[in-house]
């Protein structure tokens, strides 16, 4: 599946990415690495392999699906799959079945529950609790006045749901001064459960990741930026 053009053009892309990264990560500190999650929904299997070819490991999808096509035809690469959607009842069994390496969006302890029925005991799936951090309503996630109580209540009731941390999508809104509060209430939960174990803090996507790593984002889900 080798295309030159394709390749090139993707690498550039990334590479202007990867150095703004850079340049927002080590404001925060040089210790503070940032992983890139490839969203890949508006890209087809071309592009994932172009991205794979330059070191890209990690990509998320949201929708069960398309994760199935695409983890399927790319089966025979190690690639690291995300599920960044929105998760409904009818499809937790699919999802599932394709074992993806993190759910990133649980967006309720109800959510956590229908997961955590459709698993056997003994096996673990990986996921984030998604918070509504910019308080939309039509946004999804556990409102951030009890993100820390689901969180902390999912991994005690729940435990083949392995917490690793919070994802966020953030405020749609040009104000920086609100994006900026939206990622910080995230990051303030991310600090409590961090002592239960958090180590990922999901915070960004193409318009807004400087902002998100500024405010503690460890993890940054880039989809329009790469592959447009
Ligand atoms: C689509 C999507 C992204 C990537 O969005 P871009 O703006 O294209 O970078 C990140 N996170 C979630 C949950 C998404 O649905």
């Amino acid at each position: 599946m080798a295309n030159i053009n394709l390749d090139l053009e993707i690498r550039n892309k990334l590479d202007s990415v990867i150095e703004r990264i850079e340049k927002a990560r080590k404001l925060v500190s040089h210790h503070h690495i940032v992983k890139i999650v490839a969203v890949t929904k508006y890209s087809d299997v071309n592009i994932i392999n172009s991205l794979y070819n330059i070191g890209q490991r990690a990509f998320g999808e949201n929708r069960v699906q398309d994760l199935e096509e695409k983890s399927n035809i790319l089966i025979n690469l190690p690639i690291e799959w995300h599920f960044i959607g929105t998760i409904q009842t009818n499809k937790i069994n699919k999802l599932l079945a394709l074992k993806p390496d993190l759910i990133q969006s649980i967006d309720s302890y109800e959510t956590a529950e229908a997961i955590s029925k459709r698993l056997k005991d003994g096996e673990k799936i990986s996921a984030l609790l998604q918070i509504n951090g910019g308080r939309e309503i039509q946004k999804s996630g556990v409102e951030p006045e009890i993100g820390i109580e689901t969180y902390l209540k999912i991994g005690e009731q729940l435990k083949n749901i392995n917490l690793k941390g919070v994802m966020t999508i953030g405020s749609h809104t040009d104000e920086v001064i609100e994006i900026s509060k939206s990622f910080r209430d995230v990051r303030r939960i991310f600090e409590v459960v961090q002592k239960n174990g958090a180590s990922i803090c999901s915070m960004g996507m193409s318009g807004d990741f400087e902002i998100a790593i500024a405010e503690g984002s460890n993890m940054v889900r880039l989809g329009s930026i790469i592959v447009k």
